[in-house]
């Protein structure tokens, strides 16, 4: 099945890992969490912050097999969700930026396939996220470096002939 769409979600939740909404999923009956990938925000438990895990992508439902995140909407698209309920951190941002872009790639897509929850489903907020911001933050070039390597060789020569 081709992919068309990437839908974003949160989890609603301050905390959490994809074990941990896996467990939250079957206990709803499902088979399997919902989300093909989850990005925490280091809060692995309610009081547990683990630094180091701020940021990082979990797997979720197997890549190749459909999801379970938008009603409706699951053929042919993928769920990633971010750890939180309407703010997240700015590692969780870098990571959904990278994982973004090479799904696109994967796809061949574009940012305009890139949707929220609430797109698909006006009564949901879900993923609390102005997607318009979080498309234009995908596009964006990331900003390069003020001195790039001529202008270091420039300057290295200028002072040479000093
Ligand atoms: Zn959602």
């Amino acid at each position: 099945m081709k992919v068309n769409t990437i839908f974003i979600h949160c989890s609603d939740s301050t905390w959490g890992t994809a074990i941990e909404i896996n467990k939250w999923h079957t206990q709803r009956g499902w088979k399997a969490i919902g989300y093909h990938f989850v990005i925490l925000n280091g809060m692995i438990r309610p009081s547990i912050k683990i630094e180091a895990m701020d940021g990082q992508i979990e797997a979720g439902r197997q890549f190749n097999t459909q999801g379970a995140h938008v009603l409706n909407h699951n053929v042919g698209t993928k769920g990633i969700c971010l750890i939180g309920v309407d703010k997240f951190t700015d590692k969780q941002m870098k990571a959904i930026k990278v994982l973004l872009l090479e799904l696109l790639k994967r796809y061949d897509l574009t940012v305009k396939d890139i949707k929220g929850h609430y797109e698909a489903h006006s009564h949901v907020t879900c993923p609390n996220i102005d997607m318009n911001w979080l498309r234009r933050y995908v596009a964006e070039e990331e900003p390069k470096p003020r001195i790039t390597i001529v202008d270091k060789l420039i300057h290295k020569i200028r002072s040479l002939q000093c």
